[in-house]
């Protein structure tokens, strides 16, 4: 685990592994619209969260691309699970970093509404969505930066799943 502090002083950790194991009080995952499960960390969460989370999330009736829901977390170490959807990445004009900027934005909301007093998110839209690693980091970042600056005092977590993706945090 490193941390990172931006030029204003607002501190981020960075965490290399399996965010299913983090025993925070949210983790995010990247969902797709259905919030019905898929691959990559979605699938891992559903898989590690058990049969209540899906049962959830199919009450929720899906979720546009740059919102976030919150669920339960069921057999996660964690506390609740917010669900963003991430943009599929089609090049850039297609208006992809706002609504990548919007996702962290709702997380961020959703993790101040309800008090939480930590936050991990897995690094959203760059695996199967493809969105340019370097350019997600950077959006990441600011958006996180943005409400610590404007008084979330809880721990905000980049769980990236490789030291490889780990380097464009650092
Ligand atoms: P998207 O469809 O939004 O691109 P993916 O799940 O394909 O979502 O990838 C998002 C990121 O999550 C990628 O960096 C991928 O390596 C990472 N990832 C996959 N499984 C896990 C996991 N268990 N814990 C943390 N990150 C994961």
């Amino acid at each position: 685990m490193k941390t990172i502090t931006s030029e204003t002083g607002e501190k981020i950790k960075i965490v290399v592994g399996d965010i299913t194991k983090l025993e925070v009080d949210a983790i995010v995952n990247a969902a797709n619209k259905t919030l019905l499960g898929g691959g990559g960390v979605d699938g891992a969460i559903h898989k590690a969260a058990g049969i209540g989370l899906l049962k959830e999330c199919r009450t929720l009736g899906g979720c546009n691309v740059g919102q976030s829901k919150m669920t339960e977390a069921y057999q996660l170490p964690c506390k609740k699970v917010i669900h963003t959807v991430g943009p599929i990445w089609y090049g850039g004009s297609d208006n992809e970093r706002k609504m990548l900027e919007s996702c962290y934005d709702t997380a961020m909301q959703l993790a101040e509404e309800h008090h939480l007093k930590s936050i991990a998110f897995s690094c959203i839209s760059t695996g199967v969505f493809g969105f340019p690693k370097a350019e997600a980091a950077q959006i990441a970042k600011r958006v996180i930066c943005e409400h610590i600056r404007n008084g979330y005092d809880g721990e905000v977590i980049i769980c990236c799943f490789s030291e490889d993706d780990a380097q464009y945090y650092l």
